[in-house]
């Protein structure tokens, strides 16, 4: 059973394709942004030190957040595979996942690669920080699609080079894309 990794843009909608996909598959959905907000409601100590970091768009350094998705794989309710959302975000990230899914006897299958233009994502993102989440002002969205584009899209090519990557088109109803990515995904083993 291997798994795949859910790969776009903020704002691109991967949080919701990669919960639907997951619930299709019946696999597990591992989105990183959701395990560190958890941890700053709760306060833990790995919390108190991304609270910050999140606020302000940047990102967690690459041996931490590798540390919490290991200690989260190892777990027993994964053993079925999962979907990761928002790790691997830097080539570092990428490499440290090889290590994981290696050490955990696990294997990777696809990457799939939501696609949005940029001038959508900042008017959903816009759209969405009237919901008042702390990364979502105007600064900190402009901030973290730079990110991307300086650390994250380079996996694109790292991916594409070991051909696991599917490119799916995310623009459209939610349901046009969840249907674009569940087709891009099939003849996973993770299915
Ligand atoms: P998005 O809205 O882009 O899907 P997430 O919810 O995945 O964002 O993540 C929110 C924040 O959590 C990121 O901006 C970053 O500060 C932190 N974070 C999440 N995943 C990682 C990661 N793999 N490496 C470093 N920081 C991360």
């Amino acid at each position: 059973m291997s798994d795949l990794v859910f790969l776009g843009p903020p704002g691109a909608g991967k949080g919701t394709q990669a919960k639907r996909l997951a619930a299709a598959r019946g696999v597990l959905h591992i989105s990183t942004g959701d395990m560190l907000r958890a941890a700053v409601a709760a306060g833990t100590p790995l919390g108190l030190k991304a609270k910050a970091i999140m606020d302000s768009g940047k990102l967690l350094s690459d041996d931490v957040i590798a540390a919490v998705v290991e200690e989260r794989l190892a777990q027993d309710d994964c053993s079925a595979g999962v979907l990761l959302d928002g790790f691997p975000r830097t080539l570092v990230q990428a490499e440290l996942l090889s290590g994981i899914l290696d050490r955990l006897g696990r294997t990777l299958g696809h990457v799939a690669l939501l696609e949005v233009p940029n001038d959508e994502l900042e008017r959903r993102m816009l759209e969405r920080a009237k919901e008042g989440r702390a990364d979502d002002t105007p600064e900190v969205i402009r901030r973290r699609l730079e990110i991307y584009a300086e650390e994250t899209a380079p996996l694109i090519g790292y991916y594409d080079e070991r051909g696991l990557l599917r490119r799916i088109d995310g623009l459209g109803s939610i349901d046009e894309v969840t249907e674009r990515v569940r087709s891009a995904t099939d003849g996973d083993s993770a299915a």
